[in-house]
């Protein structure tokens, strides 16, 4: 019996507009927009993901109970609304350097 043909694979390359923040990919420059303009790691939304104060936890170890996310100046760390996403406008936010200047850096500007 023969062996069926070969069939390989096309190649296509593809535009992804990537939030100079955190990395999310969109597959439209608007939906991009969307996104950092609300990204917890945007330093415009004052969120955690750029907040120096901002701990993010840990999974814990052998004798190591790690722990849940939580603010090194004791400030709120989720919305008021009520679901998981972290709060934003926090009267507490201190920019954190390393990810402002590693963002600011992926979109060329000199620091
Ligand atoms: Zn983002």
């Amino acid at each position: 019996m023969d062996r069926p043909t070969e069939v390989k694979p096309i190649e296509r390359k593809v535009t992804r507009y990537v939030c100079p923040f955190c990395r999310q990919g969109r597959s439209k420059r608007s939906y991009a927009q969307e996104h950092i303009d609300q990204c917890w790691k945007n330093p415009a939304q004052r969120s955690c993901g750029s907040c120096v104060n901002f701990h993010p936890g840990s999974v814990g170890g052998y004798e190591e109970p790690g722990c849940d996310p939580y603010c090194a100046v004791g400030a709120e760390i989720h919305s008021a609304d009520g679901d998981k996403r972290l709060v934003r406008l926090c009267p507490s936010w201190e920019p954190s350097t390393f990810v402002v200047e590693t963002a600011l850096r992926d979109v060329g500007w000199s620091i």
